[in-house]
């Protein structure tokens, strides 16, 4: 296999300084590091390539070297049997992997400051689903939730160790919770820190463990959370529950709870953002002669003047009988939309009356006449 050139592999001059060929190997070398490209082999390949090519122009003797000779200065095992080696790389063994290098590329790392394993940190959040009402949406609710959570055990505070008793100090890592070794790689000093395997990244043995959390210093437990939603919420709208979620780790604060709200569909309300659409069934005589009538809201009952002669589809609006605003003051309405029943079983008077009633009709020809002329008109007819 021809195998490329380590100026172009590191895309700088052949005159590059120093500081430039770090440059451009510290880029690349972010770029392809397996922990970054995981499962990528491609990467991997490259990355192996970008450190070859760095290893040798580095170093100004080796660098030398490959200006005169190329790539044959160095086969047979002259560089490959050196103090660095390429045999790590397979599981990268080296290295101590993501957090080392990135620390020493962002400046964190090196003997202190890097991310330890048994710094407190922050419990999940927890998310519950609430299914309410309309009406609870619209004027707010006050709820008890069972809550299965994660809770720091009473009993030894969180130590694990039974009470009475002490935990004592690990004598692997010093209480540190974490293993450092500090090698010397092409990439200069490399801290690999790895969790301290006696303890587990606590830094403390328990030798008695708590009988109550059998030693885990956490326990499950079920809490009634009270919650009063406010009135306006809507399918969707998520309430955040401040320290109410699973218990933190190294005396870290609990997360939080999220109440994720959905609101149940009405038997007979339709929501509309902060509105109410309602429809009432009138008969074709209430819509013709007009009507006074009572409907529901979320609010109670309110009184509604049908004029007389109201078409079928009108919407009326009641003014502040909607939903009430989240944020702000304010209620939406409540839309009542006329539908008109038509009778599909008329009684022997009914009928004849409403013939009598069309009798009538037939004697406005005029508007009749007017209307169907319109339709003939309007299709281009004769
Ligand atoms: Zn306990
Ligand atoms: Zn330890």
């Amino acid at each position: 296999m021809q195998k490329k050139d380590y100026y172009e592999i590191l895309g700088v001059s052949r005159d590059a300084t120093q500081e430039e060929i770090k440059k451009a190997y510290r880029k690349l070398a972010r770029k392809y590091h397996p922990d970054v490209n995981q499962d990528d082999p491609e990467a991997e390949e490259k990355f192996k390539e970008v450190k070859e090519a760095y290893d040798i122009l580095s170093d100004e003797q080796k660098r030398a070297q490959y200006d005169q000779f190329g790539h044959a200065a160095f086969e047979n095992g002259g560089f490959q049997s050196g103090p660095q080696g390429f045999g790590g790389f397979g599981d990268f063994g080296g290295f101590g992997g993501f957090d080392d290098i990135f620390d020493m590329f962002f400046g964190r790392g090196f003997g202190g400051g890097g991310r330890r394993r048994n710094q407190p940190r922050q419990g999940p959040d927890l998310r519950y689903d609430l299914e309410i009402t309309l009406e609870e949406a619209a004027t707010g609710v006050e709820k008890d939730l069972e809550v299965m959570r994660t809770e720091i055990c009473p009993d030894c505070n969180g130590s694990g160790a039974e009470p009475g008793t002490h935990p004592t100090t690990c004598n692997v890592c010093g209480g540190t919770g974490e293993i450092r070794q500090v090698r010397q790689s092409v990439l200069g000093q490399m801290v690999n820190i790895t969790t301290c395997h006696a303890c587990g990244g606590s830094g403390q043995i328990v030798t008695t463990p708590c009988s109550k959390c059998k030693g885990r210093g956490k326990i499950r437990r079920t809490r009634k959370i009270h919650v009063s939603i406010p009135a306006g919420v809507d399918t969707g709208t998520r309430l955040r529950i401040d320290g109410e979620g699973e218990a933190g780790s190294h005396g870290g604060p609990p997360g939080d709870l999220y109440v994720y709200i959905s609101v149940k569909p009405h038997p007979y309300f339709i929501r509309q953002g902060v509105d109410i659409l309602y429809e009432v069934p009138l008969t074709i005589t209430q819509a013709a002669l007009g009507v006074e009538i009572e409907v529901p809201t979320l609010h109670g009952k309110a009184k509604l003047t049908i004029p007389a002669g109201t078409q079928p589809g009108t919407k009326f609006r009641l003014r502040g009988k909607g939903i009430p605003h989240l944020r702000r003051s304010g209620r939406g309405d409540q839309l009542v939309q006329v539908a008109v029943k038509i009778p599909t079983r008329l009684t022997a008077k009914q009928r004849k009356l409403l013939e009598e009633f069309a009798a009538t009709l037939n004697e406005e020809k005029g508007e009749g006449r007017g209307f169907f002329k319109k339709v003939r008109d309007a299709f281009g007819g004769n």
